[in-house]
């Protein structure tokens, strides 16, 4: 099986990106992220600090996650529930940061991560799969962009959704979940030594997908 694993802060541009590299390779794509908000959604939901690590860990039990794939889009369900837009909030965004630092939440996921690429060729983005999850990933990227340019691609997403967010609150969280990510115990965000960066600031999506195909193609025949 071939495993690409790429990683990066919120907002370089990952799971847009990832999303099309797996179709256009033919790979599941595999938005761990996505697993960590389901568990910050549920955390929020039962009322509980998602801060504490006694709290969260607690709740792990109760909570079932799976993937589905509809027309090539993944949908996770949370306890047979299709949450993968309720998960998009910024609150849940802070909440997923803040679960993601326990070391049982990062355990409770590992072995699903793992499990998922045993099975099938993947492209899994998040924060930790090059240097913890997939540490044998044929590929391996870290993308990333200036935070300014960050916030600008997801406020941009944001207001397009609707949500009543200010360029400035979305520059904060995201400087906010920088730190919280690389600054937390358990499987910080960092590159790996063996991982090709990409910057894409300044870059547009065409621009963008080219590079990170060049790079693959480069390490796999796909
Ligand atoms: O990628 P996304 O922004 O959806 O991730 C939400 C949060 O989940 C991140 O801020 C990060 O704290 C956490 N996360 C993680 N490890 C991953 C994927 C996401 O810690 N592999």
């Amino acid at each position: 099986m071939v495993s690409i694993a790429i990683d990066g802060p919120s907002g370089a541009g990952k799971s847009t990106l990832a999303r099309r590299l797996a179709a256009e390779l033919g790979y599941v794509y595999v938005d761990t992220g996505a697993m960590y908000r389901s568990i910050g959604l549920y955390t929020l939901r039962a009322g509980a600090d998602c801060g504490s690590e006694a709290a969260v860990a607690a709740l792990l039990p109760q909570i079932s996650l799976s993937l589905e794939y509809q027309d090539g889009a993944q949908h996770i369900l949370l306890n047979g529930e299709d949450v993968s837009d309720a998960v998009r909030t910024p609150e849940v965004s802070m909440a997923a940061s803040a679960v993601s630092a326990h070391p049982p939440v990062r355990a409770f996921l590992l072995e699903t991560q793992r499990e998922l690429a045993r099975r099938q060729n993947v492209l899994m983005d998040g924060r930790d799969i090059g240097t913890v999850i997939l540490p044998n990933a044929q590929v391996k990227i870290f993308l990333t962009a200036s935070p300014e340019e960050r916030a600008r691609r997801r406020f941009e997403e944001l207001k397009a959704r609707g949500e009543a967010v200010t360029y400035e609150q979305v520059l904060e969280d995201v400087v906010q979940r920088d730190y919280n990510d690389t600054h937390r115990e358990a499987a910080p965000l960092k590159a790996a030594p063996d991982a090709v960066t990409v910057d894409t600031t300044g870059l547009t999506f065409d621009e963008s997908f080219e590079a990170l195909l060049r790079v693959i193609r480069a390490r796999v025949e796909a």
